[in-house]
């Protein structure tokens, strides 16, 4: 049987990953997991239900814990890990399970997304969040208002980009990653692969590793 320690996670990821009871990794985990933590390009095909969010986010939260710290400065809580999603409802359920996964560590966790009153959010990003997750566009609008930079995003994870795309997301997501460091890791979930993903990936991504299940 596998299991999660066979990755190597920090014991403050192991902790969450315990309490919230996961007992061994899904075929995706297995997959995209030690993929991620050596800092690696992924593209990965899978639906909602599979265990997804855990396979980048647990290893997100692993390559981004040497920053960790509790110092009260935003500016040492800069936007680390950066995640899209196309709708609220994926925004909050990804934000919430990265919460849970990173309970243990001083990291802190952040959401954005249109249709709501922007300024407890852009509070937030003042007050500095290291893994944020957003919908394109609001992102756009606090970046615009200087709520928040990503300057110093290290991971950008697009979740169900063939879902963004349809939605007409494309400008934006360029936008957003024009403002992204070059030296990033760069991590794309689609349901299916078709060719305008694939585009999208080659506009992106460097070398990505295939996962697939
Ligand atoms: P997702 O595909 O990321 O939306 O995850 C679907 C559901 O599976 C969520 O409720 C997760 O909390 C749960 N889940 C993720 N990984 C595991 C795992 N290794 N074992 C059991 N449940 C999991």
């Amino acid at each position: 049987m596998s299991s999660f320690a066979q990755f190597n996670l920090d014991s403050r990821i192991m902790s969450a990953i315990e309490r919230i009871g996961y007992k061994e990794p899904t075929p995706i985990q297995l997959q995209a997991i030690p993929v991620v933590m050596k800092g690696g390009d992924v593209m990965g095909a899978a639906q909602t239900g599979t265990g997804k969010t855990a396979s980048f986010g647990l290893p997100l939260i692993a390559r981004i814990l040497p920053h960790a710290n509790t110092s009260m400065s935003p500016a040492r809580h800069p936007v680390r890990a950066l995640i899209l999603t196309p709708t609220r409802e994926l925004a909050d359920q990804v934000s919430a399970n990265m919460t849970q996964y990173a309970a243990d560590t001083p990291l802190r966790v952040g959401v954005v997304y249109g249709g709501v009153d922007i300024r407890p959010q852009y509070d937030m990003l003042r007050r500095g969040v290291e893994i944020l997750t957003a919908t394109p566009g609001r992102l756009l609008d606090h970046i615009e208002q200087r709520a928040t930079n990503l300057s110093q995003v290290e991971v950008v994870v697009l979740d169900e980009a063939d879902r963004m795309l349809d939605m007409g997301f494309f400008d934006d997501i360029m936008r957003i990653v024009s403002q992204l460091p070059s030296e990033r890791q760069t991590i794309m979930f689609s349901a299916t692969l078709p060719p305008k993903i694939r585009k999208l990936a080659k506009e992106i991504m460097h070398d990505p590793a295939e996962v697939n299940i």
